[in-house]
């Protein structure tokens, strides 16, 4: 099984793969990670990437393709992976289906979790982290905001800077701009499927489980 994941800040795209990943046993392949393991085994691209990065540039198309060709040819990823992060443009999705292609890897599917833009502000922005235990909450979640129901610290809760609604706003936009010719590219080819994520995580993996059956 080739999945691509697809979803908006916030919306649990990461937990999604991790689950997926169990439950298939296929690897989960995040593009920030394989960087960064590339960079530390110091690889011949990995060594490439590195420099186009300290000199503050976006790592270009080839390096990123030949960094992922490395990771698929692993054979962990014989029965099928899950990629995360990659392609981030049409363009690279181009290069994907090529490199699928040339390594007999299969079709993918796009699954892409999607959700009401101020449901997921809403969402973010009632959470609260404990900066003691560092355990997140939701405010329905708190019985006392004064005390942690976790580690029992007292005044202990704040608002996240990744949960602050001009943040979580600037990325949705950013997310917007960027993967939308990702998403129209794969629905073309009749690849997406669509999944609501504002349930619970549970009720999101079994949509998503019974609409890759
Ligand atoms: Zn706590």
């Amino acid at each position: 099984m080739q999945l691509l994941l697809f979803g908006a800040p916030g919306v649990g795209k990461g937990t999604q793969a991790k689950l997926l990943s169990s439950k298939f046993n296929i690897p989960h392949i995040s593009t920030g990670d394989i960087l960064r393991q590339a960079v530390k085994d110091q690889t011949e691209l990995g060594k490439r990437a590195q420099e186009i990065m300290n000199r503050g540039d976006l790592v270009p198309d080839d390096v990123m393709i030949g960094i992922i060709k490395y990771r698929l040819s692993k054979s962990d990823c014989n029965s099928g992976f899950i990629l995360d992060g990659f392609p981030r443009t049409d363009k690279q999705a181009e290069e994907l289906d090529k490199l699928l292609e040339e390594m007999n890897l299969g079709d993918l599917k796009l699954v892409n979790i999607f959700a009401d833009e101020e449901e997921i502000v809403k969402r973010l922005n009632n959470r609260r982290a404990c900066k003691e235990c560092g355990h997140i909450f939701t405010l329905t979640e708190i019985i006392d905001i004064n005390t942690c129901p976790n580690c029992g610290a007292k005044n202990s809760f704040y608002l996240r800077e990744d949960d602050k609604e001009e943040v979580i706003r600037k990325r949705m936009e950013v997310f917007r701009q960027t993967t939308e010719p990702v998403l129209k590219y794969y629905q073309n080819k009749g690849k997406v499927i669509s999944v609501n994520g504002l349930g619970s995580v549970e009720d999101v993996n079994q949509e998503i489980l019974k609409v890759l059956s």
